[in-house]
């Protein structure tokens, strides 16, 4: 099937917002900045990038006749709380499983942000001590198993949506919505920045972006900074994701090695710990922009871009879409940061 056959349901407002980052543009004197808004774009508990990729799973789950959404994250996972978000939206249940995928010791970690919102959203959201891994888990099996002993019907999404068959076309999608904002506002993307983990966030826009190379002749990066902390791991899934949704999509041709780009650099040794670049790169968004961003995931994307940029490994006379992706109420469990 092609991309626009596949059935989409709608979860955000429309097309996510696009703006230039005049001040961090000035700032670093290179390339132009310019964001694409994940972050804004929907009306479900502060959206992000997973109720993008849900938009095109909910046709699935509503076909399935299922009642509960099983999910897994860490404590402050912005994946689960999307999966909340999504089942409250479709007024079905969600089955949480938050694992201590970070070795952040704050009392507030499993009470503050992402995992208070799944709360109050009615999500039954319940802790587990295993440590960070994006494969399947056994947690999670038996989450599934529990929801039906009970007498439920369970749907299975995997997390950040990444190793559902369907979880790379909402950003295969998103690379279509791009090409359209470019003509509107006249500008040509070169080069795209992209926060990579699970992997099907970047691993879409590349099967995306590799689609419209093939009606428009013209290509461009689209850059993975990895916030994994385990690179080969996160590598294997981006090219493997990508690769599933390129034929999915018909795409007609295999994807390119050099298409398929996870740069390490910026994510320290643990996943959602910060370093000193993700701090800067912080401070930087909020304090030029008032874009927020958070030490988990999109700080460390645009510690990536920041230095990108300021090496002119990203020409001066590029322009640069960094995709915001969200994830700012983590920030609450990290509160200590900044005092
Ligand atoms: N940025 C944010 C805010 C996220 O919540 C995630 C989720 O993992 C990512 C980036 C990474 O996206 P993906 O898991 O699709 O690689």
């Amino acid at each position: 099937m092609k991309l626009h056959e596949f059935p989409r349901h709608p979860l955000t407002f429309g097309p996510s917002p696009v703006h230039h980052l005049a001040r961090l543009s000035g700032h670093l004197g290179g390339a132009q900045i310019w964001a694409k808004r994940e972050d804004v774009s929907s009306g479900l508990a502060y959206g992000g990038n997973k109720v993008r990729k849900l938009e095109y799973i909910v046709p699935d789950v509503l076909a399935s006749g299922a009642d509960t959404l099983v999910s897994i994250g860490g404590y402050q996972s912005n994946h689960t709380r999307q999966v909340a978000a999504v089942a409250a939206h479709l007024g079905l249940k969600a089955r949480l499983v938050q694992e201590k995928w970070v070795p952040w010791e704050d009392p507030t970690n499993d009470k503050v942000g992402n995992i208070l919102l799944s709360r109050m959203m009615g999500a039954d959201s319940r802790l587990d001590d295993a440590g960070f891994d994006i494969g399947i888990r056994d947690s999670w099996k038996s989450a599934l198993q529990e929801v039906e002993d009970a007498g439920g019907v369970p749907y299975p999404i995997p997390a950040g949506a990444s190793e559902h068959p369907l979880g790379g076309l909402g950003f295969a999608n998103w690379a279509f919505e791009v090409a359209e904002q470019e003509k509107h506002l006249g500008v040509f993307f070169d080069t795209i920045i992209v926060c990579t983990v699970t992997g099907s966030t970047h691993a879409g826009m590349i099967a995306g972006f590799a689609a419209l190379e093939e009606l428009t002749g013209v290509s461009r990066r689209v850059i993975g900074i990895d916030a994994s902390a385990t690179l080969e791991k996160t590598r294997d899934q981006v090219a493997r994701i990508a690769r599933n949704t390129a034929s999915l999509i018909e795409l007609g041709r295999d994807l390119r090695d050099d298409e398929i780009q996870v740069l390490e650099g910026w994510a320290g040794d643990l996943y959602g710990i910060p370093v000193e670049s993700t701090m800067a790169a912080m401070a930087l968004g909020a304090q030029l922009e008032a874009m927020i961003t958070d030490p988990v995931y999109e700080g460390k994307s645009l510690a990536g871009l920041i230095d990108l940029v300021r090496s002119r490994d990203i020409p001066q006379d590029s322009t640069v879409l960094y995709a915001h992706l969200g994830g700012q109420p983590a920030i609450n469990a990290y509160w200590r940061l900044w005092d």
